[in-house]
C-alpha cells in the first residue's frame, strides 16, 4: 500500500517539476481521492500531487464551491494582476504576499481524460495558479523580497 502523507518544506521533492500524465487511469483517480482526502483534513483549499511526494502533473481545489480537478493544467492566457497573502499546506504558519493574474485561461485533462478548458477569475484563479507552480517546483517563498528569505534562513535555497 502506496502511503500518502503531506511534504513540508524543505523536503527536496517540492522543488522538482512533475512530468506530465499519460494515461488517467484508475490510478490517477485513486491519487485524486487521497489528495482529497488530505486537503480537506488539513482545511486546505487547494493542493498538488507533488506535496504527497507524487511526481505528477495532477492539482485539485475546492474554495467552497466544490472540488476540482485538473490533470496536466497548462494556463494559455492571463489577464491583470492582483496582489493577496497566500498559504501553502507545505509551508505551515507562513504568508506571503503573491502577485498573480486575475484571471486565466487554463487547459486540462479532467478524470475521465476529456480534455477541458475554462476561464477562471477571482480566488480559483489564484489558487489554479498556485498549484501549477508546485508542478514546477515553484513554491510562495519565491515570491518573497530576498530580505523575508534570508530571515526564514533559506539561504541555500536562493537562486544565485
Ligand atoms: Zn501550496
Amino acid at each position: 500500500m502506496k502511503k500518502y502523507e503531506l511534504k513540508f518544506y524543505p523536503d527536496p521533492v517540492l522543488r522538482k517539476i512533475a512530468p506530465p500524465v499519460i494515461r488517467v487511469n484508475g490510478a490517477i483517480r485513486h491519487l485524486i481521492k487521497k489528495m482529497s482526502q488530505i486537503m480537506y483534513t488539513f482545511k486546505g483549499i487547494g493542493l498538488a500531487a507533488p506535496q504527497l511526494g507524487n511526481l505528477k502533473r495532477v492539482i485539485i481545489a475546492d474554495i467552497g464551491e466544490g472540488l476540482i480537478s485538473m490533470i496536466n493544467p497548462e494556463i494559455l492566457t492571463g489577464f491583470g494582476e492582483d496582489y493577496l497573502e497566500e498559504g501553502c499546506l507545505s509551508l505551515p504558519e507562513k504568508v506571503f504576499n503573491v502577485k498573480r493574474q486575475q484571471s486565466v485561461f487554463v487547459r486540462f485533462l479532467d478524470k475521465n481524460e476529456n480534455e477541458r478548458e475554462s476561464e477562471l477569475d477571482g480566488l480559483t484563479a489564484r489558487v489554479i495558479q498556485h498549484e501549477i507552480d508546485h508542478l514546477n517546483g515553484v513554491l510562495i517563498i519565491d515570491y518573497a523580497p530576498l530580505s523575508d528569505r534570508l530571515k526564514l534562513n533559506v539561504i541555500n535555497e536562493l537562486k544565485l
